[in-house]
This record gives structure tokens, sequence and C-alpha cells, in this order.
């Protein structure tokens, strides 16, 4: 806050209120939040009704309920005071962000991930800790995918869909964020929304999914092939796998996010799919399923020892079928780590 000359921190929604104090807001009309001045204590304002839930320590922030008929909006101002340059969360709702400014007229914002995602991007050893027990558990879900555990053949996305987000609970998730089972042509949309259509044999199903484990997400994707697969997909699998397990290796303390982005495209490229890998390689996991340090062509930033990512590069031959493998890898002083150890390869499952 100093370096960016930001005043006071204010934290509603989002990763960083979580992160900073172990409670997380309610998303609802009625205000919670922290308010954090560079040269003050830390007070968290939050509806009556909610206290309850949090824990106060008193070392880091205090508490301030707001009753029903009080006005947090100006309870807020008050902690504010004469300070200038405020960052709010990002996902802070709009309604409460133009009430503030309305009632702290010359006042400058900006959004908070200026001063905390570089700093949450670097986890700590609880943090890894608590991704690697996120990993094995999403790990123990593909296992059963990949073992033909799941039946998909004659099920529909959507059945398989929630089949998946259940194992992730009963592997110890408290949340399932998303399941995504994309099918024969299907397979080619990255982000597909698990439908109607019922797989059949001889198919490319992608399978993305993911969840909270004690806060921290996990995010694996699988490729399995229902029957044999024809010599050509089986072709663009060896491309991928190359190109996954390249970038994975890539990622050390030091390489530019675009390099390791680059490490993969390089091999997609060279063997004709260049143009059928349309995302960039990953992106930065921890409280969030999507944070910072995002592997992108044209982001410079190099990697730090303590990172967490995705590396997950796809080939989607539009209407025809697709592949992605994906794991989260933390970046080390001694390397790469990958946290999600199940099996690369193209699972053939029967039924
Ligand atoms: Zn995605
Ligand atoms: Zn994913
Ligand atoms: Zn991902």
């Amino acid at each position: 806050m100093a370096e960016l000359g930001v005043d006071a921190l204010l934290l509603s929604l989002g990763a960083d209120l979580p992160w900073l104090t172990g409670y997380e807001a309610m998303p609802l009309e009625r205000l919670t939040m922290l308010v954090l001045p560079a040269d003050g204590a830390a007070t968290l304002v939050v509806p009556a009704l909610e206290a309850p839930r949090v824990a106060e320590d008193r070392s880091v922030f205090s508490l301030r309920p707001w009753s029903e008929t009080e006005d947090p909006v100006a309870i807020v101002a008050g902690l504010v005071g004469r300070r200038r340059l405020l960052a709010v969360s990002d996902r802070t709702w709009a309604s409460f962000v133009l009430a503030l400014q309305d009632r702290l007229p010359g006042t400058a914002w900006r959004p908070s991930s200026e001063v905390t995602a570089t700093l949450r991007a670097v986890k700590d050893e609880a943090e890894i800790a608590a991704l690697r027990r996120a990993a094995s558990a999403a790990d123990r879900v593909a296992a059963q995918l990949m073992a033909g555990d799941v039946p998909l053949v004659g099920r529909s996305e959507a059945e398989v869909s929630a089949d998946l987000g259940g194992r992730l609970r009963a592997e110890g998730h408290q949340r399932v964020n998303f399941a995504i089972v994309g099918s024969g042509p299907n397979s080619a949309s990255p982000h597909h929304e698990p439908g109607p259509r019922r797989i059949r044999a001889g198919e490319a199903v992608v399978c993305d999914f993911g969840g909270a484990f004690d806060g921290y997400c996990s995010d694996i994707t699988r490729t399995v092939f229902t029957g044999a697969p024809p010599a050509e997909f089986a072709e663009l699998y060896t491309v991928l796998q190359r190109a996954q397990a390249t970038a994975v290796a890539a990622a050390t303390a030091g390489t530019a996010c675009e390099a390791v982005d680059l490490a993969a495209r390089r091999i997609i490229d060279e063997a004709g799919f260049g143009p059928h890998f349309i995302h960039r390689t990953g992106h930065g996991i921890g409280l969030e399923e999507h944070e910072h340090p995002y592997l992108v062509s044209g982001n410079a930033e190099p990697l730090v020892a303590g990172n967490a990512f995705s590396v997950e590069p796809g080939i989607y031959v539009d209407g025809r079928w697709g592949a992605r493998i994906e794991d989260i890898v933390v970046a080390t002083g001694s390397g790469p780590e990958a946290l999600n150890t199940v099996s690369h390869d193209l699972a053939v499952v029967h039924g």
C-alpha cells in the first residue's frame, strides 16, 4: 500500500477478505466491509446478524457490527476519514462503491487486486499444503474416471457432471465449483456447459472439474475416449501430452509466464495444430479458481517460488473433437512441482 500510495483498503466480497481475516463476506444487500488503513488499525464493518460467525482477532482487526437501522456506508465513510486513495475489492457490488463515492467526494479509487494480487500469488507452506490436499482429492476422482468407474456411454453430459461433482464432495471437497463434461463434438468447446447430449461409444470426452477443499481450489482436466481412439486422435493427443509436459518442465522460478505459454504453444504449432489451441496455457489458483499469475503471451512477469498455477494446453478441432490436459503446478526453489500426479495418458474407457 505504501509503494502504491494507497491510503486504505476496503474489502468486501471476494477472496482478499478471507485471505487476510479468515472470514468470507456474504453476497448480500447488507454491506460487509473491512476498512484497513495504511496508517491505522483495521475494522470489519459487518451486519450485526452476521457478527456471531466472525472469529474476531483483535491483533488483526476489530469488529463494528451495524444494526438494521444504521447506515453502513456512513460507518465505512467515517472510518475512512480524510484518506483519499482507496483500493476497493474487485468484487464489491457497484451499488456500494457508488454510494461510497457519493459519500466521499474527492477520493480516488483503485481495485484492491493492485495491492493484493502479487502478494496472494505467492503461497506459503500452509497454502501449498492446502492446494496439495485439494489436488490429491481431484486426482482420486480423475483416477476413478480413467479407470472406467464413472459410467459414460448412454448417460448425458449433465448426469456425468453431477456424478463427478458428487465424487469431489465424497473425496473431501466442501464446494464444487464446476464440472465440465464435453463429449463428441462438444469436446471442441473448452468451456462447454454440460447438457442433455448422450455420450456415445467412440468419442472423446473432456472432463474438467474442481472445487474448494478447506478454502483452496482444485482444478484438473483429463480427456478420455469411449473405446479405441482412431489413429488421428491418438496422434493429436500425443502432441498435446508432449506440449503439456514440456510446459510443466518449463515452469521454473525466474521463467517469464509467457515463456511457459510459448513452450506449450510451440509444440502444438509445429505439429500443425496451432490455430486449434485457442486459449492461454494457464492461470494462477488459490482461494480463487482463477487468479494471478496468468500464463499468457504478453505477461513477461517471471514466476517466483510459491506461485501456484494451472498448465492446461488444449487442442480443439471445431465440430469434431478436442482434448485438454490440466495439472496444478507450484514453482519451487528446486523446480516445478505438479500437484496432480494421476496419469496423463489417454484413458480408453468402455461403458
Ligand atoms: Zn477454463
Ligand atoms: Zn480446469
Ligand atoms: Zn484451469
